[in-house]
């Protein structure tokens, strides 16, 4: 059954006080935190274990190695990918998304064929295809959002055309909360034989995926939004399609055989991972993703889906409250102002308070020009926090509000 007072000893960061209030951590769309589990692992390898990958002869290698390649398999079985010749493990979603672009876009990409994102992408899905547009004189095309923050299907089927070679869709919006059909926009785009990128960053924490159902060709997520380590990702790739492409990065470990004259390269997934890697990231992200697996994706779904619905229903009692994303479909992410107050003071006010939200941009300018702001604050869940934690943000927010209105 599922414990949230159980899962909360895992993490001490909770247990921390600011300025003297318990900590109320409501950013985990920006990065989760870790449990003991993930942290003593890697501090394991570190101090007992380390030494390079895929290099050595000797006990110490050997043992990093078979624990990079113990992850690389957890990951496979985490999304139900094929194989696990399909995980590439990167720096996180920005590289992942990057690492397509160049690589699907040298061998994929010529004048004239168009892209599609979305108006809700984060940055990360939206510059890396604008820069290979202007490389290979390609267009972006965007999918607009209704006022609910919910994709215009009928304005995504007028897009498709057969000059379209690529959809990038975040599959849970970081600021609308909003989850995309995007089993549907996968199929859509398959008629037409383009392929899709789906964006996992905000739905690998709080959805059960499939690759092989879902049937996307690529699928980006990173480790610290699933209560893993910083600075490691994953980018699953369809393997006739990884294929298909060139290496991005040269170096070691990505070549077969190296000649002045010419170059061969490794198999995959090895291809893609040129130079070290952090291999130790890459065990913890393993660990992260067994914590979640021994926990139960569908009851952290089940879990935070009932939170979510409290924290919706809490919020709208604010007074003068305004929420960015009403999606029937809605994950995890609560966006929102309270009039005549910058969300800055909103964001500096509820620290002070002990409750750390994100405010800003949320790296999704167009968002904010869809809906004419310069900034939103947002609150962001996880399956640690608690009602008791919604009531006392919005407590906050009620003082805050008070404040403001003398
Ligand atoms: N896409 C989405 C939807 C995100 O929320 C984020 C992180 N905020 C990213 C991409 C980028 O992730 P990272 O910074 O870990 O590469």
């Amino acid at each position: 059954m599922f414990d949230v007072n159980r899962i909360r000893k895992d993490f001490p960061i909770l247990e921390e006080e600011i300025y003297g209030k318990p900590l109320v951590y409501l950013d985990n769309g920006a990065t989760t935190q870790r449990p003991l589990q993930v942290v003593e692992r890697m501090t394991e390898y570190y101090l007992r274990y380390n030494s390079n990958v895929h290099r050595g002869v000797h006990y110490l290698s050997n043992k990093c190695t078979d624990a990079n390649e113990q992850a690389r398999e957890t990951v496979r079985e985490f999304i139900n990918a094929v194989s696990t010749d399909e995980i590439i493990f990167t720096r996180g979603t920005t590289e992942s998304i990057n690492l397509v672009a160049h690589s699907f876009g040298e061998a994929f990409i010529r004048e004239g064929d168009e892209i599609i994102v979305t108006e809700m992408e984060h940055h990360a899905n939206i510059v890396p295809w604008q820069m290979l547009c202007e490389r290979k004189k390609a267009v972006l095309k965007v999918v607009p959002f209704n006022g609910k923050g919910e994709l215009n299907m009928e304005e995504f089927g007028k897009l498709l055309n057969e000059r379209v070679k690529l959809v990038g869709v975040a599959y849970v919006s970081n600021v609308l909360g909003t989850v995309n059909p995007v089993k549907e926009i996968i199929d859509a785009a398959h008629a037409f034989g383009a392929y899709v990128l789906v964006d996992g960053a905000q739905a690998i924490q709080h959805i059960p995926v499939d690759m092989q159902a879902l049937d996307c060709d690529f699928f980006a997520f990173s480790g610290h939004k699933v209560y893993g380590p910083t600075g490691v990702g994953v980018l699953y790739g369809k393997r006739g399609l990884l294929e298909q492409m060139p290496p991005w990065q040269g170096g070691g470990e990505m070549i077969k055989e190296v000649r002045f004259e010419k170059t061969t390269y490794n198999d995959l997934p090895f291809k893609f991972e040129a130079g070290t890697p952090d291999f130790i990231g890459v065990i913890g992200l393993g660990e992260a993703l067994e914590y979640v697996k021994g926990i139960g994706l569908q009851d952290i779904a089940s879990y935070e889906h009932d939170l979510m619905n409290y924290a919706m229903e809490q919020i709208r009692t604010v007074p003068n409250i305004i929420l960015f994303g009403e999606a029937a479909e809605k994950s995890s992410v609560i966006s929102f102002g309270i009039g005549g107050i910058h969300h800055f003071d909103l964001g500096t006010l509820l620290d002070k308070m002990g409750i750390a939200i994100r405010t800003g941009q949320l790296c999704a300018e167009p968002v904010m020009q869809h809906y004419g702001v310069t900034g939103m604050a947002r609150a962001s869940i996880a399956m640690y926090n608690t009602r008791e934690e919604i009531d006392v943000f919005c407590e906050g927010l009620r003082k805050i509000e008070k404040i403001f209105k003398l």
